[in-house]
């Protein structure tokens, strides 16, 4: 599906939320690497799917009534097995209809597991004075508990790119620490450029939240993407 098509359809729908499936579609149009993603709307469709697509896979809940996956028990990772699969999608909505009886649900998402990395997020929001702001931090407690992150009003240049990776406190993991591979500091430079070009672009876009990408000493992926449109005007 193109940029409009998936704009498009979420409004016919009444939604201003993209969900995880059409923000990725969304990333890949901008360039930005993701994972493989798939609907699957049955357990045994997820076992296919996940055949196909090769193990380890990732399972997560596909709703477009719940945002924050892992809180209703709707993410399972490292599946190596059609049984590991066929048991995630059970327990993925045994646990979701428990926490979330009310939640429509699409089914779950099939996505290949990319190997670990060092977490770092890209949020884009709306400031009221100065428009689309991007957002860059390292992911987990270091954005959640340390407030760790930089901030550049779109659209960025090469080297507002390259200062707001290099200003976080977290920038000597990013280089590498203890043995640990460092992450490829061009590859999240072309990833903020590419989202600064496209938010200029694009001003039905509200916000974006890329969290977590897992950023590699030679490339990087979004595993986790959520896009917000602004009401239509
Ligand atoms: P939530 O909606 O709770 O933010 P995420 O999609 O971010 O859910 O998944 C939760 C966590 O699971 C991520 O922070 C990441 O560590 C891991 N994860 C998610 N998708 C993948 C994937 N495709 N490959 C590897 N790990 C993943
Ligand atoms: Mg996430």
């Amino acid at each position: 599906m193109s940029k409009t098509e998936i704009i498009n359809s979420a409004r016919k729908e009444g939604r201003a939320v993209l969900s995880e499936i059409e923000s990725k579609e969304l990333l890949k149009e901008i360039g930005i690497p993701t994972t493989q993603i798939q609907l699957a709307a049955t357990e045994a469709d997820a076992v296919g799917i996940g055949e196909k697509m090769g193990f380890p896979v990732v399972l997560k809940i596909a709703s477009h009534d719940i945002s924050h996956k892992s809180d209703a028990g709707g993410v399972k990772v490292g599946l190596k097995t059609k049984e590991d699969v066929a048991g995630a999608y059970a327990e993925i909505m045994d646990s979701v209809k428990q926490k979330f009886p009310k939640a429509k649900i699409e089914g779950a998402s099939v996505q290949n597991m990319a190997k670990p990395g060092i977490e770092v997020i890209i949020g884009m929001t709306k400031d009221a004075q100065f428009g689309p702001v991007l957002m860059f931090g390292l992911g987990g407690i270091w954005v959640e508990v340390l407030k760790d992150v930089s901030f550049r009003i779109v659209p960025l240049t090469k080297n507002d790119a390259s200062e707001m990776i290099k200003e976080i406190k977290g920038y000597p993991l990013l280089q590498g620490y203890r043995g640990m591979d460092p992450a490829s500091i061009s590859t999240l430079e072309d990833m903020l450029l590419k989202l600064s070009d496209f938010m200029e672009k694009n001003p039905e876009i509200k916000e974006m939240d890329l969290n977590p990408i897992f950023a590699y000493k030679d490339g990087a992926v979004a595993v986790d993407a959520r896009v917000v449109l602004e009401e239509k005007s």
